[in-house]
């Protein structure tokens, strides 16, 4: 009976073990496909993430690099939040930038600290060399809400990952998921730290980079513009003023005596009055106009969109602040100044003007500096405009 059962037996066994091979097969196949789809799906991000690599470090401005770091990181990494603290004591990175026209409300994930402190890394203790680590957790409100300012969903997890030049805190990459286990104490921090450390060298790069291109535009002294940035200004608004048919006015302003404050109060005392003239000309000044140091004591303005008679509305704004109110010397006495302002302005223009914008530049500021001499022949401390400038003639 046995026997007659053997054969049976035996090709049930192979069945068995082939059925179980096949099962184990499966599986394997199974494995296989999902390993191959994990080292696609890595490859992918790793290429995605090279691809950001190049974008940032191609990138040439400030608003360039964060703008980047703000429309790419979130896509690529599957985040929910990405912002970033800069670490700023004397507002000299908001400063520079606010000059040279960025538009901090287009980034509001960017933010700016005035202390190494207010980053909230343990600085000096957790490694060897010092550097502190990033911070990896559950999303805290109490901690984190002000570090996300425009998060729409509800916030699970969070990576907060120092910014370092050659050990020294520069700001933070802040990284949020809406998934709780995203970022967990336990996670390895290789990917990001070096994620990081890239994003800090294209940072340093281009705001060392901006700060010399401020430094290029504007006057030491006074913190001004500088007469090359007022000239490339005033041929750049000539063209955009042609193109949208508005007006554009000059001003130029020439302190009065000036000679005499320097004789008077040294060569110190002369800066400090230079120094307070230029604010005291930005103080009535519109966000949209651009004030220079032509050198020495003689500014330049240009008001965008603005006629003869506001030109010199504002101009007369401008003497009065200065003739009205005492300076204050660094020697603790005080003294008097005014100035004289020539006025001239450029009336819409068509679009098709034949003249050449540098030479309708010239003739603008030549208008304004001629109507200047006129207000120095007319006594000082007054505006003339040129066309009472031509009247008088
Ligand atoms: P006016 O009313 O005709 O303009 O007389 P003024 O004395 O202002 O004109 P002038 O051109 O004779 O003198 C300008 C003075 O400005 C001479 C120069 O020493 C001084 N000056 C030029 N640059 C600076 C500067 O950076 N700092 C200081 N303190 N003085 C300067
Ligand atoms: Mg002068
Ligand atoms: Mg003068």
């Amino acid at each position: 009976m046995n026997q007659a059962i053997l054969p049976v037996t035996g090709a049930d066994a192979s069945d068995g073990r082939l059925a179980r091979l096949e099962a184990e097969n499966q599986n394997l196949r199974e494995r296989l496909a999902f390993l191959l789809e994990q080292v696609e799906r890595n490859h992918d991000i790793m290429c995605r993430h090279q691809a950001f690599d190049l974008e940032i470090v191609g990138a040439a401005t400030f608003p360039e690099l964060i703008g980047t770091i703000f429309r790419t990181l979130p896509a690529i990494s599957d985040l929910d939040g990405v912002t970033l603290s800069l670490l700023d004591e004397d507002d000299d990175i908001l400063l520079v930038m606010e000059k040279l026209g960025v538009d901090f409300s287009l980034f509001p994930q960017l933010l700016f600290v005035h202390g190494v402190q207010e980053l909230g890394f343990a600085v000096g203790s957790d490694q060897a060399d010092g550097a502190p680590l990033p911070l990896l957790g559950a999303f805290d409100a109490a901690l984190h809400a002000a570090r996300f300012p425009c998060s729409t969903v509800a916030l699970g997890s969070v990576a907060l990952v120092p910014l370092l030049r050659n050990k020294r805190l520069i700001g933070s990459l802040n990284l949020a998921s809406s998934d709780a286990a995203r970022f967990t104490p336990v996670l390895g921090t290789d990917f990001i730290k070096h994620m990081a450390s890239i994003i800090a060298i294209c940072l340093e790069n281009v705001i060392s980079n901006e700060m010399l291109k401020y430094i290029g535009l504007t006057d030491a002294l006074t913190g001004v513009y500088n007469r090359r940035y007022i000239d490339r200004r005033l041929l750049e608004e000539i063209g955009r003023a042609r193109r949208q048919s508005y007006c554009i006015a000059c001003m130029y302003i020439d302190i009065d005596h000036f000679k005499r404050v320097n004789d008077t109060h040294g060569h110190q005392g002369g800066d400090e009055v230079l120094r307070e003239v230029a604010v005291r000309i930005r103080q009535e000044l519109r966000r949209s106009d651009a004030l220079g140091r032509f050198g020495g004591e003689e500014f330049v303005v240009l008001l965008i969109d603005a006629d003869l008679a506001s030109a010199a509305f504002v101009a007369e704004r401008i003497r009065a602040s200065i003739a009205e109110k005492p300076f204050e010397l660094p020697a603790g006495t005080q003294t008097w100044a005014s100035v004289s302002i020539g006025v001239a302005s450029l009336p819409s223009q068509s679009p098709d003007s034949l003249l050449p914008l540098d030479v309708v530049a010239q003739q603008l500021v030549a208008h304004a500096d001629h109507a200047l001499y006129q207000a120095k022949a007319g006594g000082r401390n007054q505006v003339v405009s040129w066309s009472e400038a031509q009247a008088a003639q």
